[in-house]
């Protein structure tokens, strides 16, 4: 089976369809296509063109699971817990949205499962706003899945993490968690989102105050190119960012899943100046365009 992942698009066509276009190529090239697109959440929230997205995601994927932009702009987060600004964009998100965008984004759920996978935005644990960006984090979450893989986004940071697999199988543990208002406020308050140096503090992570006990696990940054899981491990991947990379490297970020292969971690250029003179031509934060420049 081979599956097309990726994440966080936050409106930025010009990066979706760069991507969209490069899976394609990569059939070509391989003359083996992709039996399934995923999308692991943000579709919109930010970026210029939320309505393009959702419209390119819907005709496009065969699974989108909602992440915590997608909510916010949908009226199913609680905007006042949001700082102002986050709020005026989640405003001006709904705003764009058709009703047939409105409907898809909402019946989506929170988590799903296909054959080795689990899919989630933030972390299994807590799927809408946890940031798996720590071993510790990561460690705690292994036993919320019970499938080899689980793919995961929110964090904009291409990532592997591993842990090996004993003849001990944890209790699968309940999926509710509750986040801390002080996480919350973190994830909140900063309008263009966490960098990646609040991202690995470990600050924005559900489990960050907690000592575990949890079996460790590694952290991996792979490199474009093929990641495989070495044989008895199971792995949380993240494919990274499609409209808002947060690595230091602008160039949008995805997956290619191959059962016989393992993991193709992809980096393509696109037309940033389409994203950058839509934003300006919008009126909307020019540090957006500074961090799209930069990756960060
Ligand atoms: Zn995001």
């Amino acid at each position: 089976m081979r599956y097309a992942i990726f994440s966080d698009v936050h409106g930025n066509l010009a990066a979706l369809d760069a991507v969209l276009d490069d899976i394609r190529a990569v059939g070509m090239q391989t003359g083996r296509r992709v039996d399934q697109y995923w999308c692991l959440g943000d579709v919109v929230g930010y970026g210029p063109e939320p309505g393009g997205c959702v419209a390119r995601v819907r005709g496009r994927c065969d699974i989108c699971i909602p992440g915590n932009h997608d909510w916010a702009a949908i009226g199913k987060l609680d905007l006042a817990d949001f700082s102002e600004f986050a709020a005026q964009s989640a405003h001006w998100t709904r705003a764009q949205l058709s009703e047939t965008d409105y409907n898809y984004l909402h019946a989506n759920r929170q988590t799903t499962g296909v054959g080795d996978f689990t899919l989630v935005h933030g972390s299994p644990s807590d799927p809408i706003w946890e940031y798996l960006t720590t071993e510790d984090a990561a460690a705690e979450n292994f036993p919320y899945f019970d499938t080899l893989y689980c793919v995961v986004g929110h964090s904009h940071l291409p990532t592997v993490f591993l842990q090996r697999i004993t003849d001990h199988v944890a209790p699968l543990r309940a999926r509710t968690r509750a986040l801390t208002n002080r996480q919350l406020t973190l994830a909140l308050t900063d309008p263009y989102g966490p960098t990646r140096a609040s991202l690995e503090s470990g600050e924005l992570s559900a489990n960050s105050n907690r000592s575990t006990s949890a079996m460790p696990c590694e952290h991996v940054t792979p490199a474009p190119g093929v990641f495989r899981v070495p044989r008895g491990y199971r792995a949380i991947i993240n494919p990274g960012s499609v409209g808002q990379p947060r690595d230091g490297d602008p160039r949008a970020s995805y997956v290619i899943y191959d059962s016989d292969e393992g993991f193709l971690f992809r980096r393509v250029p696109y037309d940033l100046g389409r994203t950058t003179q839509k934003i300006r031509a919008l009126g909307l934060p020019e540090r957006m365009v500074e961090r799209l420049a930069t990756g960060t």
